[in-house]
């Protein structure tokens, strides 16, 4: 850096706050809007699809794993373009704005799906009475309207009030057909809601991470330190939507909670147009020539980073539609070759230690796969599973399911500080885990979790799972994510030589929303039977889950162990001994966290 700098790497004269670049401050709080909207609206997502919507439990798990993929499979492209034209600072007021619209977009829910029910050649509506796991299923007729239920191993539906309804107080589930009616123009609304928000956060997420990077020189001292303050801000904004966007949208309606995420996402725009000076101009356009240079007519580099992301709408839209019909192998093979390409840099592009750190970072960029695949079962498997089968009731009060998506989050605020220190006090004594085996621990927490989950739903029987199961579920997931999630964005940033840091950044996030794909298979895996959203065997749907969870809690145990095995090979490629001149002058253990 051409600037002067004081010892630890900072620039002399800079204008800090709390230790920091006021600039971190800004891209907290922006983050924190950003994060408050995406969980917000994630925690009601797959309940919007199922019950409003009345998508099946299979086609609304498909599709909220399109929709959470694509939306980190973007940032590759967001962040491309901002490296070489626009600049970070562009790209992240580009993408808040989409996300305003996307967020906003989502309010507008119409009167939902109806599931109508024909019996004997007459027709009758199946509703349900509220929002959320505990909405009984109604059945309306032209007379009036009954409560439904079924009986064990669904054979037979049973009418609460027939008379109301005139119909037999039991009917066999297979003596009627059901359809679904959905509101084409609202399903639409929904598609390009979704697509506007997948083009946001592609052009906003890894352009803001870039930001924070670059408020700290290579041998800043503060630069872990920054990104552990910006990971919070990250989970705060999700705690705080889950207290409120989760409650809201199910007691309110569907259309307050998405409201209020959009409204939570314009704050974040707004700080970031008001404070974005402090950035100093660090994230600005490489070269504001290139970006006026015409394209095509009146066209500009910049329109015309623009329009690509309007290209990104309309691909994301397309693809969300009709996510059921792509084929789990396509994406499988989008990964394998970005791996090949990745390893194909690594080999033909670089020598020597950086050749053998960039195929660390490779390691670390896949091994990802396997804990986010479980982790990201949070909001769409286990959402379903805790709205169906966990005694949600605390103190007297049912808890809304969306509220426990704040379980994640505050576990981090509440843990990313010990476990920041707890690395450091362990390093002072040699004793710290290298960043391979914090991962290994990472992917092994992620099964044992779901083991543990498994263990609660046996000891509840036939009965509803105790919550503290969930408590749990996510506190291990969390210490998990603690292991590797941070970690993995540090070491890929220090690993990586600068000119691949942007590609290799994108590519983490890329196999974070592959992974995010794989969650929606598993998801898909536990799926159930359900009518007007609601299920019909419960008992098979509970035994169901238990499997699935079993068999991904072994696997991923038993992948964690493999990765312990080859850690020591892994840090060997790290080559911590060699301090070269990009070398943070850190000891290896802060840089870890
Ligand atoms: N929870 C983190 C975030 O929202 C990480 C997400 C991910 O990489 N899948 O930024």
């Amino acid at each position: 850096m051409s600037e002067a700098v004081t010892a630890g790497g900072i620039p002399a004269g800079e204008k800090t706050f709390l230790g920091h670049p006021r600039g971190l401050y800004i891209l907290f709080f922006t983050e924190m809007w950003e994060r408050f909207s995406y969980y917000g609206m994630r925690g009601l997502l797959i309940l919007y699809l199922t019950q409003h919507f009345l998508f099946s439990d299979a086609r609304s798990a498909v599709m909220y794993g399109a929709y959470t993929a694509l939306v980190y499979v973007m940032t590759i492209i967001g962040g491309s373009l901002a490296d070489r034209y626009l600049g970070q600072r562009k790209a992240v007021t580009y993408g808040a704005i989409l996300l305003v619209m996307g967020h906003g977009l989502m309010a507008f829910e119409g009167d939902g799906s109806k599931e109508l029910l024909t019996y004997q050649g007459q027709d009758y509506q199946i509703t349900l009475e509220g929002r959320g796991g505990d909405a009984p299923q109604v059945i309306v007729s032209d007379s009036g309207r009954s409560y439904v239920s079924f009986n064990e191993g669904a054979t037979q539906m049973l009418i609460e009030d027939p008379g109301a309804v005139g119909l037999p107080a039991s009917i066999p589930t297979d003596s009627y057909t059901t359809r679904v009616e959905q509101e084409e123009l609202y399903v639409n609304i929904l598609y390009l809601a979704l697509a506007l928000i997948i083009a946001g956060v592609g052009f906003l997420k890894a352009n803001i991470s870039t930001i924070v990077g670059s408020l700290y020189g290579l041998g800043d001292t503060r630069r872990d330190s920054g990104f552990t303050i910006f990971y919070m801000g990250i989970n705060l904004g999700s705690l705080l939507s889950s207290l409120t966007v989760g409650i809201i949208g199910i007691v309110w309606g569907w259309k307050w909670g998405f409201g209020l995420a959009g409204i939570g996402m314009l704050a974040g725009l707004l700080t970031f147009l008001v404070f974005q000076p402090w950035l100093e101009g660090r994230a600005d356009p490489p070269s504001l020539e290139k970006l006026k240079e015409k394209v095509f007519g009146p066209i500009n580099v910049e329109w015309a980073c623009y329009l690509a992301g309007v290209g990104i709408i309309i691909f994301a839209m397309l693809t969300v539609m009709n996510s059921h019909l792509i084929p789990q192998w396509f994406v499988g093979m989008l990964g394998v070759l970005v791996f090949l390409f990745l390893v194909a840099y690594a080999v033909t592009k670089l020598a020597g230690i950086e050749r053998d750190r960039m195929l660390a970072a490779i390691y670390f960029i896949l091994a990802q796969i396997p804990f986010w695949a479980l982790f990201e079962q949070a909001g769409s498997s286990l959402t379903l599973f805790t709205a169906r089968f966990v005694d949600r009731t605390m103190f007297g009060v049912t808890v809304p399911t969306p509220v426990f998506q704040f379980l994640n989050a505050g576990y981090i605020v509440l843990f990313a500080p010990i476990f920041a220190w707890m690395w450091i006090a362990l390093a002072k004594n040699k004793l710290e885990p290298s960043a391979p085996v914090k991962f290994a621990f990472g992917v092994f927490l992620a099964g044992l979790g779901f083991l543990s989950l498994v263990g609660g739903i046996g000891a509840s029987g036939v009965g509803l799972t105790a919550v503290y199961f969930i408590f749990l579920i996510y506190w291990i997931h969390t210490m998990g994510e603690l292991m590797v999630s941070p970690v993995g964005l540090s070491q890929v940033t220090k690993l990586a030589p600068a000119r691949a840091v942007g590609m290799s950044m994108g590519a983490w996030f890329l196999y974070s929303g592959l992974s995010n794909y794989l969650a929606g298979v598993i998801a898909q895996a536990t799926g159930a039977e359900t009518i007007g959203g609601q299920l019909t065997d419960v008992a098979a749907a509970k035994a169901g889950y238990a499997e699935v969870y079993t068999n991904v809690a072994y696997i991923a145990m038993g992948i964690g162990v493999v990765m312990l095995l080859i850690s020591p090979i892994i840090k060997k490629l790290m080559h911590l001994d060699v301090v070269s001149a990009e070398d943070d002058p850190q000891p290896a253990s802060v840089a870890a966290h």
